[in-house]
């Protein structure tokens, strides 16, 4: 029987590098598919088409539509992949309609086949999965895949069941932060301040949601809030029916400073957070104890939850979150949620902690690099790859702090950060060890290079920067010292990030103190000046002065004024100016990072893909 023909259009195909040294690229081929195979070809204009590939669908195992918010770089935005053969292709349509009818028809043609049970929603790149951050390329997929449903309503069919822990008997209502529109055809457009409800909220990086009208779509999971105020059982902190006595013992037994956890307080509705500390107290309390907080609620307002009157937030949740990262008012600051149960938080209780230490037989040091905050940076060896070892010098670095955080630290991965891959913990001096980074930091790459950059060049780099703040935005992880010294230029002149989350880690009052000479004045936001109130918007302010470091090739902020000038002309409403090299389009970028009022800053979900539009050259 002769195969019957389905679907014929001209497609892009994302070379598949088969091969570990093949090229990347994108082309444009003529796809037949047909009761047969799913066959490729090239398209000569004028000249018959010369077949490429040939996929026979019996070995198919899995079609679907990838989301991604990472920018398509060719000029078909609408991916959708298909898994064979232990082989993974990347096929982008045109328009959200044909990339649907492909994948209908491929889930069709290949209904009698044996699929996987789980699939990857988002894109292999860069040597992992975007989805769920494993590096090898056939690990089992993250996510259940439907091969009876239709492309774009099957990921939106799928209710969050049980088994994703999340949901709760009452649905999920989310608040939009700010305004989206779509960017692809199954994305939906969300109106700052309006709620929706949450259809699936396991999609990573994109969340299901319905509006008003009925109508469903993604959208970005950092332009949502969750609504519901208490709406926090699924939460490890959360231990309900716990008297403050049972919340005392349990905090005393594990002792560990920070630990924490939120019970329901005695008055019905009112939840209080117990945490735990060695710091001696100021009126002679007893050391360690356990201090309770009550979360209290303003009368009026949005943001009404506060446990320290300054900080205010529109859920508790939100509070919590932000208290893990900030003590702002509390004894310390909420390091380590504990459980009923007993456990205490992941790193804590990981058992693979020690995954991390470095074996000494395996890392040798070479020559010094440079010296940082913490110490001397040497070149090593480590696993036959050419590494950064950062030693830290005694009494330079909060060490407890930091062997607690290093997991979260090393769990963080992303082609735009520079990866910590290991620590040496169990001998002196302590050594964090990175990826090497051949051309060394940002702001004296930029100095080297005065005159020579191109502005394409100079927006790549901030774009560069943008993916990967993007990246920690969307993990909840603050940099709080984002600046181009904290930056590094790889071999190929990629520009990566670096230092994140080191600030809590430093000792030295001078740095640490926005009154003292080190303290990074001139990247800090207003609030941070203030009040120390880090958050991702006080790193999209700083955000905007790496900007300008870049188009001013490497000056510093403020040249030739004292950090008191600096906080005085800031106070007044003033702004660094635009530098030559800037055009008007970046300029407007950097103000929009300098509003006084943190919730007027973008967010990075939304900065990278206006940079990107902006960066031709990367695109
Ligand atoms: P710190 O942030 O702790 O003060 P830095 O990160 O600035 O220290 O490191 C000091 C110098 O060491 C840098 O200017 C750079 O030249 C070099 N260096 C740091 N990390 C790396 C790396 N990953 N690869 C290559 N060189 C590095």
């Amino acid at each position: 029987m002769f195969p019957r023909l389905i679907l014929k259009e001209t497609l892009i195909k994302k070379s598949q590098q088969k091969k570990r040294i093949s090229l990347c690229n994108y082309k444009e081929r003529l796809f037949v598919l047909d009761t047969q195979d799913l066959k490729y070809s090239d398209c000569r204009p004028g000249r018959n088409p010369r077949l490429k590939g040939c996929i026979e669908l019996c070995r198919i195992e899995c079609v679907e539509i990838v989301c991604s918010q990472h920018p398509i770089p060719c000029n078909y935005k609408y991916p959708f992949q298909v898994f064979y053969n232990h082989f993974y292709l990347y096929i982008f349509a045109p328009d959200s309609d044909c990339r649907q009818r492909w994948v209908s028809a491929l889930k069709e043609a290949t209904k009698g086949n044996i699929m996987v049970a789980k699939y990857h929603p988002d894109f292999w790149m860069d040597g992992k999965w975007r989805c769920c951050q494993q590096t090898e390329k056939l690990a089992a997929g993250c996510q259940a895949y439907d091969p009876g449903g239709s492309a774009s309503k099957e990921p939106l069919s799928e209710l969050p069941g049980p088994k994703a822990g999340l949901q709760d008997a009452e649905e999920r209502t989310v608040v939009a932060l700010h305004d989206y529109t779509p960017v692809r055809g199954d994305d939906l457009a969300l109106q700052k301040d309006q709620q929706y409800s949450l259809i699936n909220g396991c999609h990573g990086d994109w969340w299901a949601v319905r509006d008003g009208q009925g109508n469903t779509g993604f959208v970005p999971r950092t332009y949502v809030e969750e609504k519901s105020s208490n709406n926090f059982q699924r939460f490890k902190w959360y231990n309900k029916n716990t008297t403050r006595g049972e919340a005392e013992d349990l905090l005393m037994k594990q002792g560990k400073e920070g630990g924490f956890m939120m019970r329901d307080s005695r008055q019905t509705g009112v939840y209080t957070v117990s945490v735990f500390t060695k710091a001696p107290g100021a009126n002679g309390e007893k050391n360690p104890r356990v201090k309770h907080y009550q979360i209290r609620q303003a009368e009026s307002g949005e943001a009404r939850f506060y446990v320290a009157e300054k900080y205010l937030f529109s859920t508790i949740p939100e509070l919590i979150r932000y208290h893990q990262h900030n003590g702002a008012g509390l004894i310390t600051r909420l390091r380590h949620p504990v459980s009923r149960d007993g456990s205490v938080s992941q790193d804590v209780a990981d058992p693979s902690k020690d995954q991390w230490e470095v074996d000494p037989e395996q890392l040798t040091l070479g020559q010094e690099l440079g010296s940082g905050q913490f110490g001397l940076v040497l070149e090593g060896r480590w696993r036959d790859k050419k590494v950064a070892v950062k030693t830290i010098r005694e009494e330079c670095m909060s060490e407890e702090e930091f062997k607690e955080e290093a997991g979260v630290m090393m769990r963080l991965s992303h082609c735009k950060l520079v990866q910590l891959y290991a620590v040496r913990t169990q001998r002196s001096p302590m050594c964090l060890v990175f990826e090497f980074m051949d051309n060394g930091c940002l702001s004296d790459f930029l100095q080297a290079r005065r005159g020579r950059l191109s502005q394409e060049a100079m927006s790549g780099m901030c774009l560069d920067v943008s993916e990967g703040m993007a990246y920690l935005e969307s993990s909840n992880f603050i940099h709080r010292d984002l600046a181009a010294r904290n930056c590094l230029v790889s071999k190929n002149n990629e520009v990566k990030i670096s230092d994140f989350g080191m600030a809590r880690f430093v000792l030295d009052d001078q740095y640490t103190s926005s009154q003292c000479s080190k303290f990074p004045i001139r990247w800090s936001a207003p609030e941070v000046i203030k009040f120390c109130k880090f958050s991702s918007k006080s790193d999209v302010w700083s955000f905007g002065v790496l900007m300008w470091e870049v188009f001013s090739e490497g000056r510093l902020p403020y040249e030739n004024h004292s950090n008191v000038d600096v906080v005085e002309s800031l106070n007044r409403g003033q702004r660094l100016l635009k530098p030559s090299s800037a055009p008007d389009a970046i300029h407007r970028v950097m103000e929009r990072c300098w509003k006084e009022n943190p919730e007027d800053r973008p967010s990075f979900a939304v900065l990278r893909p206006e940079l990107a539009s902006l960066s031709h050259l990367k695109m």
